[in-house]
């Protein structure tokens, strides 16, 4: 398909960004390149049609990634150590009300008790990463060990959705970088960090919740919450509301990476 002319803001940011960083992005973006005719709205304004594409299964160009691009108005909403048997399914519908579509970081264990509310994560068109099995310190870990972690979070994952999870969190942020690589080699996952921190379990107070993810989250974001803190969920309407009236458009992890990869950026958002 034929690319659309460059537009101005497209230049601009081709002619700023001429870092190494910046080249190695735009030497993976040639197999996106069907996504080039696609026309980018205005970015001041939330997208309600907005739809999230198939996950590209080319590797990710990086192993670890801590936020995405940071010049378009977008965020990674993520969600760790569920699914919760009442928490998880208040999410699931103050996401809905607002087509918000977000990544579930679930452990195992849980997927193996709450299979049904895992399942509906999935049917929602949200995204479920590997969170482990048993929220271990990965970093206190045999390889074996760790392969056993992984395996097991993914298999309840895939038992439960029929899905396979593409990206994983170490539980607590705790990973060695050679465990990185490992994980990577065997698993293509890439690892997850947060640039927006809630400390939501520390602070226990929805109103903090809100305050620090306010204050914190930048474009490109990947803001982390936990789906069995009661602070959090009750923080969920108020934080989007409040993001979305700021122009922000939540994608999931997948997606923020895929579109952190491309070297047109507006070729990323659909009308
Ligand atoms: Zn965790």
């Amino acid at each position: 398909m034929a690319r659309h002319p460059m537009k101005p803001l497209l230049q601009i940011i081709m002619t700023a960004f001429t870092s190494l960083l910046f080249a190695a992005i735009v030497g993976c973006a040639s197999s996106h390149a069907e996504t080039a005719s696609l026309q980018a709205p205005p970015l001041s304004q939330p997208n309600p049609s907005y739809q999230v594409p198939p996950y590209q299964t080319t590797a990710p160009a990086k192993l670890r990634w801590i936020s995405g691009r940071n010049d378009l108005q977008i965020a990674a909403l993520t969600f760790d150590d569920g699914p919760h048997p009442q928490y998880t399914p208040r999410i699931l519908a103050e996401l809905k009300k607002r087509n918000v579509k977000a990544t579930f970081f679930t452990l195992g264990r849980s997927v193996d008790r709450w299979p049904e509310i895992t399942a509906q994560i999935a049917a929602d068109g949200h995204e479920i990463g590997n969170h482990t099995y048993t929220h271990g310190n990965l970093s206190k870990m045999s390889t074996a060990n760790i392969k056993k972690e992984m395996d097991q979070g993914r298999d309840a994952i895939v038992r439960a959705t029929g899905q396979h999870p593409r990206i994983m969190r170490a539980p607590y942020g705790a990973i060695k970088s050679s465990q990185r690589q490992m994980i990577y080699d065997t698993y293509k996952y890439p690892e997850i960090f947060w640039s927006v921190d809630s400390r939501d379990w520390e602070s226990k107070n929805a109103a903090s919740v809100t305050n620090v993810i306010m204050k914190t989250t930048r474009p490109g974001g990947i803001i982390l919450v936990h789906d069995i803190q009661k602070s959090a969920v009750d923080a969920l309407p108020v934080f989007l509301d409040r993001l979305i009236a700021k122009g922000y458009k939540f994608v999931t992890v997948s997606e923020l990476i895929r579109v952190s990869s491309l070297a047109n950026p507006e070729s990323a958002i659909a009308r």
